[in-house]
């Protein structure tokens, strides 16, 4: 019995549909399928009704990315009410600030000597604008050979087409999560998860963190076990699967954890 808790869908980078994506979970076996886009629930309503259809329980789910200095905090929110109003509002604005971003990072790419249109951009994104959509761009201009390379040469932090985003701190997006009616869970928590700022969220209403996660070795596994324990967070796990393509790291439901840490998620949505 699996859990995969963490994807992503074409309503933001990945390359599924939403309806594909559920259709992948049912056919890999899961029983459980959180989509969890960056910034997005509209990719939600889809996998619903494929999930309905198949049997599949679908966990609505989002990813809010925020920064801190230096690097960036992402966190999952589980069970949100994704027809909120306000939800949908915050949503739509931080996705307006990856719009403006975008257009910045087309702009340094061409002071760099790249003729890269914004409109190019756009032909690969669908919903939630990011830096995989102007690396998909960019390969398929022929400026770069791979995603990769557009990371590790353009879009990577510290790259001269790296642009900030507008400033949203992980205590924000736990209340905004929390205010949403769901779960905030610590992502990938090798990005900044130490002690001292899990502690801080916990006292904003965090209620879980991801140990189980395509990158993180055996030690890691341990170091976040304890770090869950120690917090009482519900430890959860899922591949960050972005469909066919360069972008995911593992296969979907590679990374999972049993379905009652599902039910731990909900409880802790109560209590
Ligand atoms: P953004 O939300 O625009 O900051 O883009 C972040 C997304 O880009 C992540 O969720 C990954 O899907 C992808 N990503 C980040 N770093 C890399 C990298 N070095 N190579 C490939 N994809 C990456
Ligand atoms: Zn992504
Ligand atoms: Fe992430
Ligand atoms: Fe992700």
């Amino acid at each position: 019995m699996k859990a995969d808790l963490h994807t992503h869908t074409t309503a933001s980078d990945g390359t599924l549909s939403p309806r594909a994506l559920v259709r992948e979970a049912h056919r890999r076996g899961l029983q459980v399928l959180a989509v969890t886009d960056h910034d997005s629930v509209d990719g939600i309503a889809e996998a619903e009704e494929e999930a309905t259809e198949l049997g599949v329980e679908l966990v609505a789910g989002v990813e809010l990315s925020t920064d801190v200095p230096g690097s960036e905090v992402h966190l999952l929110g589980y069970f949100v009410d994704w027809h909120s109003e306000s939800f949908r509002q915050l949503l739509r604005r931080l996705r307006d600030g990856r719009v403006v971003r975008a257009k910045e990072m087309v702009r340094r790419i061409n002071q760099l000597g790249i003729p890269l249109t914004f409109e190019e951009v756009l032909k690969y994104a669908d919903g939630a604008i990011g830096r995989p959509h102007v690396a998909r761009a960019l390969v398929a201009s022929g400026y770069v050979a791979s995603v990769q390379e557009a990371f590790a040469r353009y879009l990577g932090r510290g790259c001269p087409a790296y642009v900030e985003r507008e400033r949203f701190s992980p205590e924000e997006a736990v209340e905004a999560i929390r205010a949403a009616g769901g779960v905030p869970v610590f992502a990938h928590p090798l990005w900044g998860g130490d002690p001292e700022r899990v502690a801080r969220l916990v006292k904003h209403g965090l209620k879980g963190i991801e140990v189980y996660y395509p990158d993180h070795t055996p030690a890691d596994v341990l170091r976040f076990l304890e770090l869950a324990r120690r917090f009482h967070l519900v430890p959860t796990g899922g591949s960050d699967y972005h469909g066919p393509g360069p972008l995911s790291k593992a296969e979907l439901g590679s990374q999972y954890v049993p379905p009652d840490a599902v039910d731990a998620l909900r409880r802790a949505r109560e209590g």
